[in-house]
């Protein structure tokens, strides 16, 4: 047994120290980025937000709505594959542009992109290879052989938490590799396992081990309001990853619920029972879920969300003196505070 003593982060031990600077009004700050992929050769120019892969979030109604910000969505993986052809093929109306298609590692996850992908062909840009624990060689051997069967493919893949990982999947063939065990919203495993990193030493250690390789991270998980996303790019990370923000919205899906004269809507964790019961016919005998359900109040349509995020990114932006959010993670300085919003009135929503 080992102690590591060393301090780690996350989003709610740190805030950004505001600096001079010369800029005028924040509406002048550039958010967008553009990206060279080490392996695919691609390269893109978005937002760099990603709505999580979650059949509650990750919708192709979603990525609609994302997309007229140039933002992206992971897509869950349980449409059919008629569905998914439709959508990577409708050029009148190409916000396949910026949406990942995600699968697991199983034969039928590799079956169905094959289908999906010999009727899209390069219409689906970015894949996101997800499994909850990235460390297992099996991973690896699966991240490299899709490599080499879709060399022009930008991969997404994790999750993982420290650099070490972090490189031997970039080295796998990963463009991007994505980064957060057990900071969501809706995730039990640091309950149900002990197993986790902080979010943000995680986020800052695998940037940098993947930034000297040319490769790219996203912080998955653990953001819960715009500050914390703002965190994340000050610490390092190219793409920030959002489940439960974007959730109980109009595009969200997620089953509608009334209660006591409101409107509420599930959501649930991907490795839920709830998750479990609906796509694996229940939680094998083996395992425990590691996900959860919640019920939230409906937020209509994720508009108004996508703006708050946007207007909080470009004001941290503003406060530390970065032109562009490629730049905020150089003018940033964090504190580290023992307490950072004033609660006297209860949780603001
Ligand atoms: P959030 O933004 O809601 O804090 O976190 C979203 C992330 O939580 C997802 O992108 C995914 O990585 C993770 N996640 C989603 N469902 C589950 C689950 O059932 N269990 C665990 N451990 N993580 C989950």
């Amino acid at each position: 047994m080992r102690i590591e003593e060393e301090l780690k982060l996350d989003f709610k031990d740190v805030l950004f120290r505001p600096k001079r600077s010369t800029l005028g009004s924040r509406a002048k700050v550039e958010l967008k980025r553009t990206y060279k992929y080490r392996h695919s050769g691609r390269s893109s120019e978005s937002v760099p937000i990603i709505a999580a892969n979650m059949d509650t979030v990750g919708t192709f109604e979603m990525a609609v709505a994302l997309a007229k910000h140039e933002m992206h969505v992971a897509l869950h993986k349980h449409y059919p594959v008629e569905d998914y052809v439709t959508f990577f093929n409708d050029n009148n109306h190409p916000v396949h542009r910026y949406a990942f298609y995600s699968l697991g590692i199983t034969d039928p996850d590799l079956e169905k992109f094959r289908a999906v992908r010999n009727d899209t062909g390069s219409n689906i840009e970015f894949v996101c290879i997800d499994v909850a624990n990235g460390y297992t060689e099996t991973f690896l051997d699966f991240v490299k052989r899709f490599r080499e069967s879709y060399p022009t493919v930008t991969i997404m893949a994790g999750n993982v938490v420290t650099a070490d990982i972090t490189e031997a999947l970039i080295l796998a063939g990963a463009d991007i590799v994505k980064v957060g065990i057990g900071p969501g919203s809706v995730c039990t495993t640091r309950k149900m396992t002990g197993v986790g990193y902080p979010q943000l030493s995680a986020i800052i250690e695998c940037a940098d081990a993947a930034h000297g390789l040319g490769g790219h991270i996203c912080g998955d998980g653990g953001c819960t309001v715009p500050g914390d996303v703002a965190k994340g790019f000050g610490g390092g990370a190219d793409f920030m990853m959002l489940g439960g923000m974007f959730a109980a919205h109009d595009e969200s899906g997620g089953e509608i619920v009334h209660q006591h004269g409101k409107t509420y809507r599930r959501f649930y964790g991907m490795s839920s029972d709830v998750a479990m019961e609906k796509y694996a016919g229940g939680v094998a005998k083996y395992r425990a879920s590691e996900g959860k359900e919640v019920i939230l109040e409906a937020r209509g349509p994720v508009e108004h969300t996508i703006q708050e995020i946007l207007g909080g990114l470009r004001s941290t932006c503003t406060y530390v003196g970065a032109r562009t959010l490629k730049a905020l993670s150089k003018c940033t300085t964090f504190v580290r505070v023992t307490q950072q919003i004033n609660e006297v009135y209860g949780r603001a929503v």
